[in-house]
């Protein structure tokens, strides 16, 4: 249970989770590769990106939900789950199966040096430059996390509003403080000021009910945090926290969105996966809204470590900056620039209800 909520509090600090490779053709001068992720230590490298460091090239089918690549022996294909390469009519084995992570399909270490030196003709030199940058292992599949994904499973709707409630998480409350400034400000209670702050102009502008899973400066459950969450009309939910770190020049918003890797398009039907891009969705929209209003959001990132419910309700955690950072946190604290937030995320929300809506409509219509 502690552990749960450990895992939605812990600070991210980016640079370990996501690393940076260089790949080449042997004897050839190296590219480097930025947009890498990586998870159980594993790097996992956009399919593009590699070929192009190689010299290939391929496209995506989304309608048959493969990626074909250009070899001298005939096309070769890989798709997202699958542990198969297939030349022709010929499979052969991957030692890990290609997935979508951030809207990109990613293969790793091994295919590189393996199944792609191999279409390309020749070897390849492969560097990570942040090996030791491992995330620890999630729990898979405990009995807890199923029960949250049952919980937050919501059925795909055709009509009606899309958001007919919204639940909102502040981070941490009563003992668990979360990340402490030097100044004493602790963020336990950024977050439910902030929290606070948007459950009002949510309910006033938007008109529908919204659930705090908490109201007050006391600690919860990993069950109580999810209660507000979980209730039938609850459209989207918004777990609001603040990060530190070491470096005090880091600064900036950031958002996090479960990873990509559980819409195994294999496994779900269309409607489903609508609903699972869902937080991705609202991702875009609330950093859309931030940028426009001169916030500084940093991006939008795969976090392992949400993983409450693997669920399809749309849930983004707002990590609303650095209490390390001594200008931002001063900023944090003041009501001005809470407010400032404020307004720019209930613009995001709005606008991912209302694209939902236009969405939804279109549907009838065909
Ligand atoms: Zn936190």
């Amino acid at each position: 249970m502690r552990l749960l909520i450990f895992f939605l509090c812990l600070i991210i600090p980016l640079q370990t989770a996501f690393a940076a490779v260089d790949i080449a053709l042997r004897g050839r001068e190296p590219v480097r590769i930025e947009d890498v992720y990586q998870q159980n230590g594993i790097p996992y490298i956009a399919i593009e990106d590699a070929l192009d460091a190689v010299g290939l090239s391929g496209h995506w089918n989304s309608t048959e939900h493969i990626f074909r690549i250009k070899t001298r022996r005939g096309w070769a294909e890989i798709s997202p789950g699958s542990t198969f390469l297939k030349i022709a009519d010929e499979y052969y084995p991957l030692k890990e199966p290609p997935r979508f992570i951030d809207g990109r399909l990613r293969v790793t270490d091994n295919f590189i040096l393996n199944q792609l030196a191999q279409l390309s003709g020749g070897s390849i030199y492969f560097r990570n430059l942040d090996p030791e940058a491992e995330i620890k292992p999630e729990q898979q599949g405990g009995g807890l996390e199923q029960f949250f994904a049952f919980l937050l499973n919501k059925k795909a709707r055709q009509s009606g509003p899309l958001v007919r409630a919204v639940a909102i998480d502040p981070g941490h409350g009563g003992l668990d403080a979360g990340v402490i400034a030097e100044s004493g400000y602790k963020e336990k209670e950024l977050n439910l000021e902030v929290a606070e702050k948007l459950a009002k102009k949510l309910k006033m502008r938007l008109g529908v009910p919204i659930y705090l899973s908490r109201d007050g400066d006391y600690e919860l459950s990993a069950e109580q945090r999810l209660q507000a969450a979980s209730r039938e009309d609850v459209d989207l939910w918004l777990l609001i926290h603040a990060q530190a770190t070491f470096s005090p020049d880091i600064s900036g918003i950031s958002l996090f969105v479960r990873p990509d890797e559980t819409v195994s398009s294999l496994q779900l039907d269309e409607k489903d996966q609508q609903a699972v891009n869902g937080s991705l969705a609202l991702a875009r929209e609330l950093a859309a809204a931030l940028r426009e209003d001169g916030m500084p959001v940093q991006g939008i990132y795969p976090s392992s470590r949400l993983s409450l419910g693997r669920g399809n309700l749309p849930t983004v955690q707002i990590e609303l900056g650095y209490l390390s950072h001594p200008q931002e946190r001063e900023l944090l604290q003041s009501a001005a620039y809470q407010n400032q937030l404020v307004q720019a995320l209930y613009t995001g929300v709005r606008r991912f209800a209302q694209q939902n809506k236009e969405k939804t409509l279109g549907q009838t219509k065909n």
